[in-house]
């Protein structure tokens, strides 16, 4: 029998229990009868031992050059991608408790060890004033960090979304309190730990538990005074107004309804509806810059609807710890039912529905697990709510289109601005509508995290969001920019 795993809050280097002394209970979404371990449940009294431990530590590590803090940082990243037994264990639990295959959960953990080490190379430019030097003043300008950060991440990718801010905010010489998600804490928390115990002490703290009951203390501390939160545009409002009490500094990372374009000369080769598949089905189709609104050429229609029919087909459904598993569970019951829910209203309102690949342990899904295979909506109009909507699962609308300017105006007919995707021959006409794309995003020929280069800002337009994390934009946005101006010739070496 498997243990039963038990996290702790982290607060000022140490593990330990929640002032209540309570823990909530973690299930696995592929058998939601297993108990896969029970995190602790934190009070306010704890946000606030948390923010003053972050606060007490600010002073020593924000006095660090950048390039100390580099060192920290690859020294994280190297435990981090180490390939030992206590990772596997580790990738282990994040899948019973998240659900998504192994093979996922591994890379995300490595993924976090990479991000710190390319967050690291950061150190020069950052560290490297901008100057004018020149009458009617010599000035220079630094980045100083804004203080105590909460990084607050959803339950999709906990451990790849830190590793878009975590790094960033300790580079920049802030410290951190990390809410995890309520539907994913055990791996993240167990992983945090380790970065933690590799920092000075309060550099970095973990509070997990309900939103409801701590999620305001922590997000409107005064002592916080940036957070970075990821995650529902619904909540990501919330987070802004309740950060304006203090005029905290907001980056979010919210919702996306992603659009890719498949214009009349794209190449769909079996490799391209592998990647359009990946795009979209990832993780059941539960990432932020997923695929989630397919627009094609009505003379490219039926190939596209079929490629990506076989390319479904092949997946099988299950619990994500077995092999030979591609596509796991959906995270929650309540997100299968809002997926449930807009296939059930696309075929109720005609549009025909495919459900491809196979699940096949009957055992688990008559088990209650919370499995939807990848579904299909065909010729689907506009206005279904499978297209309007965010999905956030593993269902994929495919809208025909005849015009280029058609496919733009569909395309940004949505609230959101996340990512984008255009699949086209022709590099001109790639950049030439990458740019009419109202996204932070455009992909060409690929969709989603597979397509993504780390080196760039990642944030988006309209209700996906405020910032960028990522690039040296994610670090920028962690400090204020501080000038100093004195006349002529006052500095010596302005860039000292
Ligand atoms: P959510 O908004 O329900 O929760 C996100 C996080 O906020 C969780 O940790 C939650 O506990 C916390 N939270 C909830 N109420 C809070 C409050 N009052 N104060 C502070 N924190 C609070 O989102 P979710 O269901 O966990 O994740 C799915 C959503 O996240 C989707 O909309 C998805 O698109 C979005 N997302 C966006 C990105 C991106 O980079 N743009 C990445 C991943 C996921």
């Amino acid at each position: 029998m498997t243990a039963i795993e038990r996290t702790e809050l982290f607060i000022a280097g140490e593990p330990r229990a929640s002032v209540g002394k309570e823990y909530y209970d973690v299930h696995n979404p592929a058998r939601p009868n297993e108990l896969v371990g029970r995190a602790a449940l934190a009070t306010v009294d704890d946000i606030n031992l948390a923010v003053e431990a972050a606060h007490d530590a600010f002073p020593a590590w924000s006095a660090l050059s950048y390039h100390e803090r580099a060192e920290y940082l690859r020294n994280i990243a190297k435990v981090l991608t180490e390939e030992t037994e206590e990772v596997k264990e580790r990738s282990k639990l994040f899948t019973r408790e998240h659900g998504k295959i192994l093979r996922e959960t591994y890379m995300e953990l490595s993924r976090l060890g990479d991000r710190f080490l390319s967050v690291a190379d950061l150190a020069e430019r950052i560290a490297t004033p901008e100057s004018y030097r020149a009458p009617p003043f010599d000035t220079f300008i630094v980045q100083q960090p804004r203080g105590v950060a909460a990084l607050i991440v959803p339950w999709n990718w906990p451990l790849s979304i830190l590793g878009a801010k975590l790094p960033q905010a300790l580079l920049a010489g802030n410290t951190c309190v990390i809410k995890p998600s309520e539907n994913s804490p055990l791996a993240p928390s167990k992983t945090l730990e380790i970065i933690g115990s590799l920092l000075p002490k309060g550099v970095v703290n973990v509070v997990t538990g309900s939103a409801s009951k701590i999620g305001d203390a922590l997000v409107g501390h005064p002592k916080v005074r940036t957070v970075n939160f990821t995650g529902s545009v619904r909540i990501g409002k919330h987070v802004m107004r309740t950060a304006a009490e203090n005029l905290a500094h907001v980056t979010l990372e919210l919702g996306g309804n992603d659009a890719g374009l498949i214009l009349q000369d794209a190449n769909l080769d079996q490799s391209a509806f592998q990647r359009m598949y990946l795009g979209a089905f990832s993780s059941a189709g539960q990432v932020c810059m997923a695929l989630k609104r397919v627009y094609v050429h009505a003379s490219r229609y039926d190939e596209v609807v079929d490629g990506l029919k076989a390319a479904c087909n092949l997946s099988v459904v299950g619990d994500g710890l077995l092999a030979g598993t591609t596509m796991g569970p959906v995270n929650n019951a309540k997100q299968l039912e809002v997926v449930r829910g807009l296939i059930d209203q696309a075929r109720n309102a005609g549009a025909e529905v495919v459900e491809c690949g196979t699940i096949p342990d009957d055992s688990l899904y008559y088990g209650g697990g919370y499995f939807q295979r990848p579904a299909l909506v065909l010729d689907a109009d506009p206005s279904l709510s499978v297209v309007t909507e965010e999905q956030f699962g593993p269902v994929l609308p495919i809208v025909k289109f005849d015009s280029e300017e058609q496919a733009i105006a569909l395309a940004n007919d949505t609230p959101f601005g996340l990512c984008s995707s255009v699949w086209t021959e022709d590099s001109e006409k790639a950049k030439s509508l990458a740019m009419q794309i109202e996204a932070g995003y455009t992909y060409v020929n690929g969709h989603g995290p597979m397509a993504q280069d780390n080196r760039a800002p990642f944030g988006g337009f309209k209700d996906s969001g405020i910032g960028r994390n990522l690039g040296i934009e994610g670090v920028l946005g962690f400090t204020e920019s501080h000038a100093v101006s004195a006349t002529p010739g006052f500095f010596d070496d302005p860039k000292a």
